[in-house]
């Protein structure tokens, strides 16, 4: 006899979620949108990618290859990876997830930084884990602060490298230092969902640690400099252990057909790459500098977007600002979220987005 009083309940860790809000996609009636929220490209998809996408449609009956095999070699090949060391998702959101609920046991411990990447705590929690914070030193990971919270309940470590919404870093060498200081049995966890921005000769993405050890696991992602965040395709280069535990969790047909053909286009279409990173490298000096002449404090950032400072640290200062920005179309993203109210994260958009909210940010401040 079941009690009229109980409901199906969650599992533990679930109730403890606050859901993800995405970036906003909307201004004011009658005011053009620049969208500046969620760190797409200004610059779309390569036109290839949408031939593939619309060609997709004449096979809407069939599965696609759950197997992603075309893509998988596509980004082999790119990259020079085995495809065998490569699983696809429906976004690297997808993938983060399946990490999570592959590895963690109820009350295994991940460790994440203070301002990470939201989905870390979502995917941890709906595991049953415990997500374990470690402070940042000038909103940066700190690599010594990481290692002292391992303990003999850690299970996982995600690091976004580049952070958002920070932007900064972690020079090769410290993801290293990092990583040395783990136990083998800790699963490392790199995304590098913004790895093609950086410019910086100390930087890598982690392929070459992950091809050296049997505990680290590198996730990309198609919706950031491939302008496909509409398709949801992600991926991960990793041990073939690791791989082979994923394949089992993963639903049998992660990544639709037309987001296979559109991958697998944009990622063979590497003028159209180089074309966008030009585009940021430009935009992201110019924009930064721009808006510290106006006075604000900006984060050195290593991706494509920034992170403003307003002086008052209890965030009514950075409301307004949004405020006024959204009224103007140029839609920011506010992240008191991830501990940071005093501030706005701004996409690099289109020279005329850029230039926009320069001269809307003159205007509130003056
Ligand atoms: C945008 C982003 C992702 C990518 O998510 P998708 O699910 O692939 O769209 C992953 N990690 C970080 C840190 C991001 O900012």
């Amino acid at each position: 006899m079941s009690n009229a009083e109980s409901i199906p309940l969650p599992r533990p860790g679930v109730m403890e979620i606050a859901a993800y809000i995405p970036g906003r996609s909307k201004a004011v009636p009658g005011v053009k949108l620049y969208k500046l929220s969620s760190n797409e490209s200004p610059l779309g998809p390569s036109e290839k990618a949408k031939q593939a996408y619309l060609a997709a449609a004449a096979k809407l009956e069939d599965y696609p290859d759950g197997a992603s095999t075309e893509l998988r070699e596509a980004i082999g090949a790119m990259h020079g990876l085995n495809p065998a060391n490569i699983l696809c998702g429906n976004g690297s959101d997808d993938i983060l997830s399946l990490i999570a609920h592959t590895y963690l046991n109820p009350g295994d411990e991940a460790i994440f930084s203070e301002h990470a990447f939201l989905v870390y705590r979502i995917d941890t929690l709906a595991s049953g884990g415990t997500p374990v914070v470690v402070p940042e030193k000038n909103l940066t990971v700190d690599v010594d602060a990481m290692l002292a919270r391992v303990s003999d309940r850690t299970k996982v470590v995600f690091l976004a490298n580049p952070n958002n919404p920070t932007g900064t870093y972690l020079p090769f060498e410290e993801v290293r230092r990092l990583h040395a200081g783990l136990p083998s049995d800790v699963l490392l966890v790199l995304d590098a969902a913004y790895a093609e921005y950086v410019r910086r000769n100390d930087y890598e993405a982690g392929i070459e640690l992950v091809s050296s050890s049997r505990n680290v696991i590198m996730t990309r992602t198609f919706s950031k400099i491939y302008g496909l965040a509409a398709q949801r395709i992600g991926w991960c280069y990793g041990p073939a252990h690791v791989i082979d535990a994923l394949n089992r969790v993963r639903t049998p047909f992660n990544v639709n057909a037309a987001a296979l053909a559109a991958g697998t286009a944009a990622i063979r279409d590497r003028d159209h790459l180089d074309v966008a990173v030009a585009h940021n490298e430009k935009w992201l000096a110019w924009t930064s500098e721009a808006i510290r002449e106006l006075g604000l404090d900006v984060t050195p950032s290593v991706g494509n977007f920034i992170l403003i400072h307003f002086p008052d640290e209890d965030g009514k200062r950075a409301a307004d600002a949004d405020t006024f920005l959204v009224n103007r179309g140029y839609v920011l993203r506010q992240v008191a979220a991830y501990g940071l109210p005093g501030s706005l994260r701004m996409t690099i958009g289109t020279e005329e987005a850029n230039r926009g909210v320069v001269d809307a940010l003159k205007a509130f401040l003056g």
